[in-house]
């Protein structure tokens, strides 16, 4: 017997609304969640400057018109702190924390025959007819294997585990490591306060301005009286972004014309400048150059130094990383007081420093369900099952763990998180009230053909082919793609063919 029928991990956006919907369904529930708050991601990454890369009101949920009415964003791209009382609103708005303990690690879910027995760190254990993973993509941060990294006797940060008292940098000697989306966020702010900043970077990344604005009152009120409007072209954007794509190629424009429309990309809100720039620049090498050879001229007429610019371009293709959107990163590095160092050529110099910011990124996808000591069915662990990288059906689940879900996993999202997760979470809402006292577990038919859609597809996408989406970030990691890679309409299509063949995809017993 049961003590609950819904366990959830992680309260983070995914996990808090998978507990609002379970407990509107009627289910039992119960949310474990390691950190001291509610917020995830959000809670964890709470180090100076991170912030929103997509409109604070697309990204936010959507799924009650009262919350959304009365939820004000003071910012087109809010930031940490706005963003985790916004989820505390959400979680009180609906009562949501007397099913929440917090600071609880789940260290073991074993597949009991009818249950999962789930154990935590403290000791304590719960039975549970269905396990829901909503542990995020990005919960695991990784600290590189740096020489003179454990003998340093300074402070040392990772940006994804930021500390809830603030970090003084005054009159410190700082470094950053890292200058990815993570890096190129904080790196502005700490400049503002530290004696002496140097950047560690082992690739520039392409970095464009995010854009950001208060929201004045008359667009507060456009965004309320077009909220029917805005979820329409969430729903049907192929990635969840607001911005629609462009209908023109590269070269479709004369020269001057092209200019012109970089020029207004440049200065377009956040993940425009990839969703709505030209519809080949991912896909035609030309028109990739045109644009990074734009992006090279900001760069040269921001940054004052020759010798810094030069080490700020870029060797890759946009895109080939997840870009970053910046404020003020590149106008840092024109302070006396900031270092650039190309970490290829000179390794770091831990004597100099009193604190090192580690952002060096994350065990993408797999990181939290693999440490997560899951054994499903005949005693088979997760991690031998995905020994090759994750094998899953839509990004929920797979084959052997039966009454296990992870929305927001691996294969679930590539674009704007949230509007996926929530997809997800509803599919995986549905599949509960479908189950009922029965167990369900996906085919293994089912599992390949979706997998093998994601690992197709993502041959054809040159979006994110270097670092964490394929897993590469991480020594010893398979190389697999860790997005879906067929978008949104994929899974919509996918979750309306299991709802139409009536769970043709499970077996249920
Ligand atoms: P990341 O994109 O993986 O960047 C990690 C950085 O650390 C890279 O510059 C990488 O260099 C460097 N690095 C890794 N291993 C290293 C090593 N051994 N020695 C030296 N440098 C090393 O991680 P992140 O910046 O934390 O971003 C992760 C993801 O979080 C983003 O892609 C995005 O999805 C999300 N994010 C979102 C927001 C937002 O929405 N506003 C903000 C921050 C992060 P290489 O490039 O050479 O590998």
């Amino acid at each position: 017997m049961a003590d609950v029928d819904v366990l959830i991990v992680g309260a983070g956006i995914t996990g808090i609304y998978q507990l609002y919907r379970a407990r509107e369904a009627g289910f039992s529930a119960v949310l474990l969640e390691a950190g001291a708050g509610v917020g995830g991601t959000w809670f964890w990454n709470r180090y100076p400057g991170a912030r929103f890369d997509s409109e604070s009101y697309t990204y936010g949920y959507l799924f009650s018109r009262e919350l959304f009415d009365e939820w004000e964003w003071s910012e087109h791209f809010a930031g940490q702190p706005e963003i985790e009382r916004y989820l505390n609103h959400v979680v009180d708005r609906f009562d949501l924390r007397r099913a929440m303990e917090f600071g609880t690690r789940v260290t073991a879910a074993v597949w009991s025959g009818d249950h999962w027995a789930v154990s935590a760190d403290d000791g304590r254990g719960w039975d549970a007819r269905f396990l829901v993973a909503a542990t995020g993509v990005l919960s695991v941060p990784y600290f590189p294997d740096v020489p003179g990294r454990d003998a340093f006797a300074g402070e040392q940060y990772h940006t994804g585990l930021w500390p809830s008292e603030p970090v003084d940098f005054r009159d410190q000697r700082v470094a950053v490591v890292g200058t990815g989306s993570s890096g190129v966020q904080i790196v502005p702010v700490i400049a503002e306060e530290a004696a002496s900043l140097t950047v560690y970077q082992r690739s520039a990344n392409w970095c464009t301005p995010l854009n950001n604005a208060p929201i004045r009152p008359d667009e507060q009120r456009a965004l309320r009286a077009e909220f029917d409007a805005l979820c329409h072209v969430l729903n049907t954007s192929a990635a969840g972004f607001l911005h629609q794509p462009h209908d023109r190629g590269a070269f479709d424009d004369s020269d001057e014309e092209r200019l012109a429309f970089f020029e207004k990309m440049w200065h377009s809100p956040g993940f425009a400048k990839l969703s709505s720039n030209y519809l080949d620049l991912l896909f035609n090498d030309a028109a990739n150059d045109a644009w990074c050879a734009f992006l090279e001229g900001k760069i040269r007429s921001i940054v004052r130094d020759p010798v810094t610019a030069d080490k700020l371009i870029p060797t890759h293709r946009y895109g080939q990383k997840r870009p970053p959107f910046v404020n003020g990163y590149y106008e840092a590095f024109n302070r006396d007081n900031v270092t650039l160092v190309d970490l290829r050529a000179s390794p770091i110099v831990f004597d100099d420093l009193d604190i090192v910011v580690w952002a060096t990124g994350f065990d993408f996808g797999t990181g939290a369900l693999a440490r997560m000591g899951v054994v499903g069915r005949d005693g088979v662990a997760l991690n031998d099952h995905w020994a090759d990288g994750p094998q899953t059906f839509l990004g929920v689940c797979t084959a052997g763990f039966p009454n296990l879900f992870f929305p927001g996993g691996p294969h679930a999202a590539a674009g704007n998180n949230p509007r996926y997760n929530g997809d997800q979470v509803d599919f995986v809402t549905d599949t509960l009230i479908h189950t009922g006292d029965r167990v369900i577990e996906v085919t293994a038919e089912a599992e390949q053909r979706w997998t093998d859609m994601v690992d197709r597809a993502a041959q054809t996408n040159p979006f994110g082919e270097l670092g964490q989406y394929f897993g590469t970030n991480i020594p010893g990691k398979p190389r697999r793609y860790l997005l879906n890679a067929g978008g949104r309409p994929k899974l919509f299509k996918e979750i309306a063919r299991v709802k139409d063949t009536d769970y043709a995809a499970f077996t249920l017993l």
